[in-house]
Parts: structure tokens; C-alpha cells; sequence
């Protein structure tokens, strides 16, 4: 595994007791100390038209020049500063080459995994919110396909919550697959089983909003009888994971209960997918909020793809998740 990542990123200041702080990377960065073989490239920032390409232009000046005139706070929870643009771009740039250099590992280059901030899942095509201004996972997935680098991409999103903004993006684009696993009830309040793409695009949005709670045994039924099934449908080109770590039970905003040997057994599961439908594989960093866990988490997604076998989770789904699995296996029509 290769990890993008830019000192860029570090000057987004959000202020005091704001949980998304570049403390955040500098916690991963230390992990991944203690860890042999890992390696940094840094990316260039993508280009403005990059941004362009999947947020309205009158948004891009406006949060631009938001920016770049000091930031303050866009609503009560996205926070930006001077530095914010730039690091936005940076952020985004590192998407893109792990995007990019999925296709590559096609010649068995390293799985890339782009460290960057400000995160990107809640921005949608004109606005700015849940700590995020540039759809990092979705400027990445449009680049591959406007460079006809994927003809398809999919991007999983185990997130604790719902990535309103990649849906909203690629909701009747059949060429783009969404699929979130994330805690029902929690912001931004949508990703319901219901919501499975429009028009053509219809069966290429995939919800499983989890009861508070759901814990490894859970989140593995889940990609089992959905994920997997629906990819292998799909047929990607490329899988980029929006890979935030907010589900985790020491989590200080979520109430789930993944383990950090979870997202080991997750990380695998998921390259058996690409594996399976032959897709490069890219991870761009979402949230994640308890700097332990997170940091945790990530040098256990190394730890994976540095050839440790995860350990199986010993309990099964519960009831509530076996009947949403059912419903999302109905609303998508897979049997
Ligand atoms: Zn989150």
C-alpha cells in the first residue's frame, strides 16, 4: 500500500474543538511510523476545471473567494480559513492520483490510499457542507471516466455517515455506482434503502442505513448479501472506498460498534470484490474523529495489505440487520 499525502492538507484550520483538525493526519502519520515499508507521494493539487467538472462553477468561485477572503464559518459546522482552498484542492488531488493509480495497479503497482482534508462525501454539486467543500472521491471518479482511464467506477462508502453528496452527484449517472453503509438517523438524514438511482442510472445507488449499533458481524453480512453481489452486477472498472473510520465503538459521534480488526476483515472483503470483478482499487480518506481509532484504523488497512490475514468477526448479523439486508437485496433486485 502507498499513501497519498500533502503537508497542504494540514493548513485547514477549523479552529479550536472542531473534531475534524489536522491533528487528524498528524495522528495518522505517526502510526504509520511504527508500521515497516510505508511509503508517501505526494500529489499534485487537481486543477480548478477538475473541481468544475462535478460542481457548479458559480460554487467553485464562491467558495474560492469564501476562502480566500479569510473563510469563517460557511454554515455552523463547515468551518473554513484562508488555507482552506488550497487544501481543498490538495485534498482532492490526492483522490485523484489514487484513482489513478488504481488503473495502474492493474500491472500490480501498490494499493494507493490518499491521507488527505478537508474530506469530501457530504459536498454536493453546488454547496458546501458536513466539513466538506470539494467532492474528493467524486472529482476522482470523474476524472478516470473523462480521461476514459474506467469506462465504471463504484464507490463504497463505509463512513459511518451517509455520503449525501456522491449520491446526490452520480444519482442518474449509470456509469458511476454509489453504495453507503452508514448509521440510520444520523446527519445528514438520507440514504434510505428506497433511494436506488434514477432513470437509467436505476440499481446503481445502494443504502444500508445500519440501526445504531451494527458491529463487525454486521457490517461483513452486509457486503456479503449486497455489496458483493451488486458490484459483481455492476462490474467496475475501478472501486474507490470512501474509507472514513467514524463507525468505529471508541467513535466519539457515532453509535456503532466496528472493531479496528473490523475494518481489517473490511479492507479484505473489499479487495476480494475488486479482485473478483478485476477493478484497481483506491481508498480516500472521509472522517473519523477519535484520533486513536482512527489512526488505528488506517495502519490496520496497511497491516492488511502488507499480507496479515484479518480475523474473522465470531458473531453473525442481528435480526434487524438480517431483515434491512433483505429489503436492500429487494430494492436492488439481487437474487
Ligand atoms: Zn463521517
Amino acid at each position: 500500500m502507498q499513501f497519498g499525502y500533502s503537508e497542504t492538507c494540514l493548513e485547514h484550520d477549523t479552529g479550536p474543538r472542531h473534531p475534524e483538525t489536522p491533528d487528524r493526519l498528524r495522528a495518522i502519520r505517526r502510526a504509520l511510523a511504527k508500521r515497516h515499508g510505508v511509503e508517501y507521494v505526494e500529489a499534485e493539487p487537481v486543477a480548478q476545471e477538475r473541481v468544475e467538472a462535478v460542481h457548479d462553477s458559480t460554487y467553485v468561485t464562491e467558495i474560492k473567494q469564501f476562502c480566500e477572503t479569510g473563510g469563517g464559518n460557511w454554515d455552523p459546522d463547515t468551518v473554513a480559513s484562508g488555507a482552506t482552498w488550497d487544501a481543498t484542492l490538495a485534498s482532492a488531488g490526492l483522490a485523484e492520483w489514487a484513482a489513478r493509480e488504481a488503473v495502474a495497479g492493474a500491472d500490480g503497482r501498490e494499493t494507493p490510499f490518499a491521507l488527505g482534508r478537508p474530506p469530501g462525501h457530504h459536498a454536493v454539486a453546488d454547496d458546501a457542507m458536513g466539513f466538506c467543500f470539494v467532492n474528493n472521491a467524486a472529482v476522482a471518479a470523474q476524472t478516470l471516466i473523462d480521461a476514459e482511464e474506467a469506462d465504471r467506477v463504484a464507490i463504497f462508502d463505509w463512513d459511518v455517515h451517509h455520503g449525501n453528496g456522491t449520491q446526490d452527484i452520480f444519482y442518474h449517472r449509470a456509469d458511476v455506482f454509489y453504495a453507503s453503509f452508514h448509521e440510520d438517523g444520523l446527519y445528514p438524514g438520507s440514504g434510505q434503502v428506497a433511494e436506488t438511482g434514477a432513470g437509467d442510472a436505476e440499481g446503481t445507488n445502494l443504502n444500508v442505513p445500519l440501526a445504531a449499533g451494527a458491529g463487525d458481524g454486521d457490517y461483513c453480512y452486509a457486503v456479503d448479501e449486497t455489496l458483493a453481489p451488486a458490484l459483481e452486477r455492476f462490474d467496475p472498472d475501478v472501486l474507490i472506498v470512501s474509507a472514513g473510520f467514524d463507525a468505529h465503538r471508541h467513535d466519539p459521534i457515532s453509535r456503532m460498534r466496528v472493531s479496528t480488526e473490523g475494518y481489517a476483515v473490511l479492507s479484505d472483503r473489499v479487495r476480494d470484490i475488486a479482485d473478483a470483478t478485476d477493478a484497481g482499487l483506491a481508498f480516500v480518506l472521509e472522517g473519523g474523529y477519535g484520533l486513536d481509532t482512527l489512526s488505528d484504523g488506517v495502519a490496520t488497512v496497511h497491516e492488511t495489505f502488507d499480507g496479515r490475514k484479518p480475523i474473522e468477526p465470531d458473531e453473525g448479523p442481528n435480526e434487524k440487520t438480517q431483515l434491512l439486508v433483505d429489503d436492500v437485496r429487494d430494492a436492488l433486485d439481487l437474487d
